[in-house]
This record gives C-alpha cells, structure tokens and sequence, in this order.
C-alpha cells in the first residue's frame, strides 16, 4: 500500500493548480492521470482570455504546466483508475493500492458526439473530436464543423487558416458562441455558417465517408467532420450527488461525501474556463490544507 495524504485524479488545469498548492504547503500529493497532462487544454489552438498570456498554444501550456509540477516533485502516475473504497479510502490503479485521508476529483470532462449510425467506425478516420490534432491532415480540403458553441467557432477559424473552405453547421439560429468569437468568424471568407442544420446521418457510399446528410435533404461533402458539440463530465467514479452527471460541490469544493473534493469541468457550475478551472482547484487545495 502506498500512503498519500491527497490522491487528485486528473492532470488537467484544476488538478494541476490544486497540486502545486498542495506541495508548496508540504502536503505529500499523487496525481493519476490517464491521458495527457492538460487534458481540453491539448484541444485549444490557441488561448488568448488567459491572464498573463497574450496569445499561447494548449499543448504549450500544457507542457508548462508539467513542468511546473515537475519542479514541485508531485507524483504523477500515468494509469487508470480502477477501483475506489470510499470506505476505507482506498484506490486501486492496475495492480497497486494507494491510501488516501483526501481525493480530489478533477476529471474534466468529455466530447460529446452526436451518437449516429457509422459515428463509431469513422471516430478517427474522418471524423474527429479535435481540430487542433488532426486540422493538419486536412489542408486545402473542405471540412464540417458541428456546434454553435465557443469550442465549435473556435475550432472552425483555426480550420480556416489550414482547409479549402469550412463549413460550420449549427442547429440552432443564433451562435451562442462569445462575441468576440462571433465578430472574428463573421470575417473569414472560407467559412460558410449553415443555421438550422440538423444532421441525420454521415453520409457514407461504397464504404467512404463523404460528409452528412441534413434533415433537409441536403448533402454536405467534406473530407473530414469534427464534432464540436459540448461534453459529458468524467464522473463515473464518483457515487455522490451530481446534477446531470456533474459533481455537486460547495463554495469550499467539498463534495457530498467526506474528506472526497472536485474541482474544474467536471463540478456543476456556471463558467468553463481555464481560469476557473485554476482558481477551483486552489479552493479545494486550501480546504486541505486547512484539515491536514
Ligand atoms: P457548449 O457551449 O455547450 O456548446 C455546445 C454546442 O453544441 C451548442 O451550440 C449546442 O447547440 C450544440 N449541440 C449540442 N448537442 C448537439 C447535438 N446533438 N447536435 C447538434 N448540435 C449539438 O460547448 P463548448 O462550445 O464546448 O463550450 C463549453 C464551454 O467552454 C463554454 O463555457 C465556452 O464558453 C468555453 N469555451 C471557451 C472558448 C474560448 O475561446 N473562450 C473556447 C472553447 C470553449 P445549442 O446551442 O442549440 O444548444
């Protein structure tokens, strides 16, 4: 068994800052991470609404947030999460048992997909989840973008700069994108914004995928379509209370079960933003240190 006194799940922004809090006040920290450090910081082309930073990649303020925890020593341990005893306030990650007095979910969330026939078997191979991985693969092309959202704008304007032409199908007949997002996207020639566009199916012949089909019965042909269309919360793990499967928490971080904290986009709040994310996980760092 190996004994922490704070296990925080998630290396994304708010794990991350949570983490650093941890350290600096000697509080002995393990994070376990799944995938990369950063998390939806690795789908942001470029982050311009960060304080500090007038313009920077995700994946380079990913890299920088790794470094930094590097710096304070925080163990890391890139694995799955397998099991939790909230009674005996035990993790079990493959073959290893981890003992905690406080766990921290910050899991993020997760992209949401429109959940039709063939999604799963083009997921990777022309559709795809993150323009900001894969927008390369498609310069000079034609590509879809679904969504009305700030994730959905954004990812269609970075498109821009590398594809033929963008086209961004909303459902609705107001982006609700922010603003500044709206005035850009306005601007760019090679976007065309198809409002009310409800998609029926991807649109697949003789086993290719060429685009969707809108309810309309119109067709759009493109060589890839990124889906942009929100999130789900990674909160499976967690057996308390949540609010759509997001984690409930007080002004304290505090969840419905004790001594068990969650902070960032997997809690049920108001705002999704780096920012917040940041600012949550120093909450949650600041109630442990307060009890420890
Ligand atoms: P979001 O704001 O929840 O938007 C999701 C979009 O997908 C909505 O336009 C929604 O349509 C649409 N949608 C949902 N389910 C759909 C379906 N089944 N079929 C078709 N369309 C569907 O998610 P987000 O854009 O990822 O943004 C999440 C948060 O991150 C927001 O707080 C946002 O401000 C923030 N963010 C900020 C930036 C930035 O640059 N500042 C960038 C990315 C994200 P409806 O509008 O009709 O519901």
């Amino acid at each position: 068994m190996v004994e922490y006194n704070t296990i925080i799940i998630g290396a994304g922004i708010s794990g991350i800052s949570c983490a650093i809090y941890l350290k600096r006040a000697g509080i002995k920290t393990l994070i376990l991470e799944n995938d990369m450090p950063g998390g939806q910081l690795n789908k942001a082309s470029v982050i311009e609404n960060y304080p500090g930073y007038v313009s920077i990649g995700g994946t380079e303020l990913s890299m920088m947030l790794l470094e930094q925890i590097q710096n304070y020593d925080v163990d890391l341990v890139y694995d799955d999460v397998s099991k939790i005893d909230y009674d005996k306030k035990i993790i079990t990650v493959g073959d290893t048992k981890y003992s905690y007095k406080h766990l921290v979910f910050a899991t993020g969330r997760r992209e949401r997909t429109l959940e039709l026939k063939n999604e799963e078997k083009w997921l990777g191979r022309g559709i795809s989840l993150c323009a900001t991985c894969d927008g390369a693969l498609y310069k000079e092309k034609d590509v879809i973008v679904i969504g009305g959202g700030s994730s959905a704008v954004s990812e269609a304007i970075y498109l821009s700069n590398i594809c033929h032409k963008v086209y961004l199908i909303y459902r609705g007949s107001n982006l609700r994108a922010e603003e500044i997002l709206k005035e850009r996207i306005e601007r760019i020639s090679n976007i065309e914004i198809i409002y009310e566009g409800i998609v029926s199916s991807y649109w697949v012949e003789d086993d290719k995928l060429n685009g969707v089909c809108l309810d309309n019965g119109m067709k759009i042909k493109a060589s890839c379509v990124f889906l942009a269309i929100g999130h789900i919360p990674n909160s499976e793990l967690f057996i308390g209370d949540k609010n759509s499967g997001y984690i409930k928490v007080n002004e304290a971080g505090e969840t419905s079960i004790n001594d068990v904290y969650a902070c960032g986009d997997v809690i049920d709040k108001n705002v999704y933003q780096l920012i917040t994310s940041s600012s949550e996980g120093v909450l949650v760092a600041s109630s442990i240190i307060k009890k420890s």
